[in-house]
Parts: C-alpha cells; sequence; structure tokens
C-alpha cells in the first residue's frame, strides 16, 4: 500500500490532461491529484493506474475511466457536506473522489465479493464514507433519503423511479442511459413532479444489473 511522489507526479499529470479535456472544476482536479488510483486496481494494472483507461476489477466489473469520473463529478457540482447517494461502488475509486471533496458518501454494490473488497481497502487507505451497503441500487437507500445529489456508476437501461423519489428538490440525479453504449444524462428536479433532463454525451459502462438480491 505505497503512495510514492512518482504516482504523485502521474497524478499531476493526469489532473492536467483531464484538464485539457474539458475538466474545469479545480475541486475535482485536486480530488484526482490527493486519490491514489493505483491502490484501487490489482496490482500487475499499477503501471497503467493513470493512464486514462478504465481497467477490469474483480466480479467481471470495472474501475471507470478517470475521464468519466470526473465528467460524472463535475456535473455534480458537489458541496462540502452535501449527501450523495452512489450506485454502483465498484473499486471505491469515484466514492474516494466524494469523500476527498467533503461530500457524505452512501454508496451501495450488488456483487458481494467486490461489496467484502471495498468495504475492507477504504479505511485502509483513511477513507471514510458515511455508509456502504450491499444491495440493489435500482431501490436505492429509502432509509436514508433523500439525498443533495445521486450518481449512477452503470449503464441503466431506464431511469430507476426509487432514485427519482429520493432526491431532494434542487438536486441533481447523473445517470448514464442506455443498453450497449449510454448517454450521460443529468435529471434535476425542480419540484415534487416535474425534472428537467439534460443529455451530456456518450458513454460507455458495464450495465446496471436487476433482480440479482
Ligand atoms: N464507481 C465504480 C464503477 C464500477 S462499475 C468505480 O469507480 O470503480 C459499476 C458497478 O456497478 C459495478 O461494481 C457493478 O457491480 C455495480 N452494479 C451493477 N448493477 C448494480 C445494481 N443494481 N446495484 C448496485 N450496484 C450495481
Amino acid at each position: 500500500m505505497k503512495d510514492t511522489t512518482k504516482h504523485q507526479g502521474l497524478r499531476k499529470q493526469l489532473a492536467k490532461l483531464l484538464e485539457d479535456k474539458g475538466i474545469t472544476d479545480k475541486k475535482v482536479l485536486e480530488a484526482i491529484k490527493n486519490i491514489p488510483r493505483h491502490l484501487f486496481l490489482d496490482s500487475s494494472f499499477e503501471d497503467f493506474a493513470y493512464q486514462d483507461k478504465a481497467f477490469p476489477i474483480a466480479a467481471g466489473q470495472t474501475i471507470s475511466q478517470p475521464h468519466t469520473v470526473a465528467f460524472q463529478t463535475q456535473l455534480l457540482q458537489v458541496k462540502k457536506e452535501d449527501k450523495i447517494l452512489e450506485i454502483g461502488t465498484g473499486s471505491g475509486y469515484q466514492t474516494a473522489v466524494l469523500v476527498a471533496m467533503g461530500a457524505k458518501v452512501y454508496s451501495v454494490e450488488r456483487q458481494s465479493e467486490l461489496f467484502k473488497i471495498t468495504a475492507a481497502l477504504l479505511p485502509k487507505l483513511g477513507i471514510r464514507p458515511k455508509h456502504l451497503s450491499f444491495g440493489d441500487g435500482y431501490k436505492g437507500l429509502p432509509n436514508h433519503a433523500p439525498f443533495d445529489s445521486i450518481i449512477v456508476t452503470a449503464g441503466a437501461p431506464i431511469v430507476p423511479k426509487a432514485l427519482m423519489a429520493q432526491l431532494k428538490i434542487g438536486g441533481r440525479l447523473i445517470i448514464p442511459l442506455g443498453k450497449e453504449q449510454q448517454v450521460m444524462t443529468m435529471l434535476i428536479r425542480k419540484n415534487e413532479t416535474q425534472f428537467e433532463k439534460h443529455e451530456c454525451g456518450d458513454f460507455k459502462f458495464v450495465p446496471l444489473l436487476e433482480n440479482r438480491i
């Protein structure tokens, strides 16, 4: 579990690359510089951890590409103390970025193997989300709702109704929508019944899966 000056240097270069690719939120770039992504990957990928690429993790899942993490996080407009729901904890890297920005993060993962690995890893790195949950993200976390914002990190065929219901008025739900390929979609809750929809470009994610738990 080592973080060296070489790793830190590579992270600075990655943050610069993301800035060149259009990420402007300084707090997001700062978090990318601070979180040791190589420690969220299998050690055989360590040398590539600061390339802007997705990599395989346990249970046939992936750690999202840094640009995707930065892009989704920027759309969230994170403020300190925001209460954020993440669906798809995966490696915990996105969780760590949000925690580094001062958010209170609640995250749900449906693969038990990944849930266990990540729940053990984060405290070792001194990263403390408010709550990690093993369960089906389609249902959200009704006992902890409402949330200032919600981020889904797997490709969803539809917007789960439960997630819309658990968003505060004025809050943002960021969700990649589609089967093979996804359109990054942002829903801003205007009132009890209305949401404003923005489409923010094409991405590729592993699928948000239903009904396994
Ligand atoms: N945020 C992660 C991305 C992981 S990929 C990271 O930075 O590493 C997407 C994750 O969503 C996978 O771990 C997958 O197991 C999980 N997932 C898929 N369907 C889900 C569901 N219905 N509920 C919760 N998590 C789900």
